[in-house]
């Protein structure tokens, strides 16, 4: 695979690919792909989370980037940052913070969705920006289990305030991009029971190997307890 840009940092990505480099090849949108994505930006720019929601991120020492959908939109335009789709070296990522050869960041969304037209497709591909939207207000390169968890947390943000919008709009979607993502986090979150262990597991298997906390992200004793869990292992 010719390589166009490399990932840095993706959504959902197999363990042993994160801790190494994911290769992408950006793909140019046609009509398809650009209707997807403006119908997808269109959605984000109006989620509203729901305030209990925000406060139950908190509570688990969690603090979503943006406050809104608006707010991860607007994010990326004062940023320039395109949204594309991209091949990955990974299969298994959903998407991608990618930077170029010139050092210029987009968006990569994965090209298995890029002919995914329908509804619950398109508020996952919002999913997945608002995510990687959180990655570019960073504009960091350090990255850590407490920023994955900050931006986990807008993908369930925004998933809820969906399924609020669109009743049972996910009820039928079962594909690779829900089961293991879309659907997966917000389930996980909302976990009842003590420890949160199933949400632990899940983010110490993707992103155990990366620092607790980082400098825009300290770590919160839910985040340490995931690094803990990936050192034990
Ligand atoms: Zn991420």
């Amino acid at each position: 695979m010719r390589v166009g840009s490399i990932c840095s940092t993706s959504s959902f990505g197999a363990r042993e690919a994160l801790k190494g480099v994911i290769y992408t090849k950006p793909l140019k949108n046609g009509a398809t792909q650009e209707g997807i994505i403006s119908e997808a930006l269109s959605e984000l720019e109006s989620v509203e989370f729901d305030k209990n929601d925000i406060a139950y991120m908190n509570a688990m020492g969690i603090n979503p980037p943006f406050k809104n959908g608006k707010e991860a939109v607007d994010c990326l335009k004062a940023n320039n940052i395109p949204i594309q789709y991209g091949k990955f070296s990974d299969k298994n990522v959903h998407a991608c913070l990618a930077k170029g050869d010139k050092g210029k960041t987009t968006v990569l969304i994965n090209h298995r969705y890029k002919n995914s037209t329908g509804k619950p497709e398109i508020l996952a591909t919002a999913e997945a920006i608002i995510h990687e939207s959180g990655h570019a207000k960073d504009n960091d390169t350090q990255n850590s289990i407490q920023e994955e968890l900050d931006n986990l947390s807008l993908n369930v943000l925004t998933h809820r305030a969906f399924e609020k919008k669109y009743p049972h709009v996910f009820d039928k979607s079962n594909s690779f991009f829900f089961r293991e993502g879309v659907k997966l986090y917000p389930k996980l979150f909302y976990q009842f029971g003590a420890g949160k262990t199933a949400l632990k597991e899940r983010v110490a298997d993707k992103y155990g190997h990366m620092q607790a906390g980082d400098e825009r992200h300290p770590s919160s004793k839910l985040a340490c307890d995931i690094k803990a869990l990936d050192i034990l292992s």
